[in-house]
């Protein structure tokens, strides 16, 4: 007897014990809780939304720019052809699906000014140099290195392969790392621009035509955009020596292509009838 009423006052403390827990489960948040969760959110808020905003007036600028490129090359070709005036200006490039309002995505006022026979195209709000350029230059300081340690590595590994597209899967998450590395930068930021890497045997030594250009995460097929062209040659013991006086700048035309003929990515084309160099 004394047994049973054991059992059925542990039964009955066990019943209680269960409904309190979920009592306690069901009640919801304390004031302190949602203070913590707000808190959180804030700062999330704070860190997220001035690289976001950094990273679409980054994609502008350098939109802005290749437009302006355009621009001037399609006024340098009908001035040597035709010949045209700064009146005539304006009306040209809209003939030619750039008219002058559309050239800056920022809403930057573009002026075009010419100037004997050549033309200056400039923005209101961006000035020649653009974010894209100096990361641009930011990346020539280390692609050196670069080259020694990443690319060089690719492409002995892969002896028939030519190119190289940091949209590609062939591009390897290890190259990424190592330039996000070597620039001293987080992950996150390393993704805002990309590369593409061409190797040529002239005379039986490699040369390497590097282009760094802005994400093409944010450009669409067919687009063009600006690029930062760097030439490596074979030095003295065979590794890649930067040869300056080929460094240029210019745009390619964003494309989509089959790499290790299984994933379609968009690559920048940059083969001779797609580039087009800054006059
Ligand atoms: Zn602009």
């Amino acid at each position: 007897m004394l047994h049973l009423k054991q059992d059925i006052f542990s039964q009955v403390s066990e019943r209680r014990e269960i409904v309190m827990r979920r009592r306690k489960r069901t009640r919801g948040f304390t004031l302190v809780e949602l203070i913590i969760v707000i808190a959180i959110l804030a700062i999330l808020a704070a860190i997220l939304i001035p690289g976001l905003i950094g990273y679409i007036s980054t994609a502008q600028e350098s939109t802005c720019l290749a437009n302006r490129a355009t621009a001037k090359r399609l006024l340098l070709s009908e001035t040597a052809l035709h010949g045209l005036d700064e009146t005539e200006a304006a009306q040209f490039l809209s003939q030619n699906s750039l008219p002058p309002g559309k050239i800056c995505p920022a809403g930057g006022t573009v002026s075009l000014k010419k100037d004997g026979d050549t033309w200056t195209v400039s923005c209101s709000i961006h000035q020649n140099g653009n974010t894209a350029k100096s990361t641009v230059e930011i990346v020539n300081d280390h692609v050196q290195d670069l080259m020694d340690k990443a690319f060089a590595d690719y492409f002995k590994d892969r002896p028939s392969s030519k190119e190289l597209d940091s949209t590609g899967t062939n591009f390897g998450t290890a190259i990424r790392r190592d330039l996000a590395e070597l620039l001293n930068i987080p992950q996150d930021q390393a993704d805002q621009y990309d590369f593409r890497v061409y190797r040529q045997t002239v005379n039986g030594k490699n040369e390497y035509y590097v282009y760094v250009f802005d994400s093409l995460g944010n450009h669409s097929s067919g687009d063009r955009i600006a690029a930062t062209r760097y030439v490596f040659r074979s030095g003295a013991d065979g590794s890649p020596v930067l040869d300056d006086s080929a460094t240029a700048t210019g745009t390619g035309q964003v494309a989509t292509k089959l790499i290790d003929n299984k994933d379609e990515v968009k690559y920048l084309n940059t083969s001779e009838a797609f580039w087009q160099q800054d006059p």
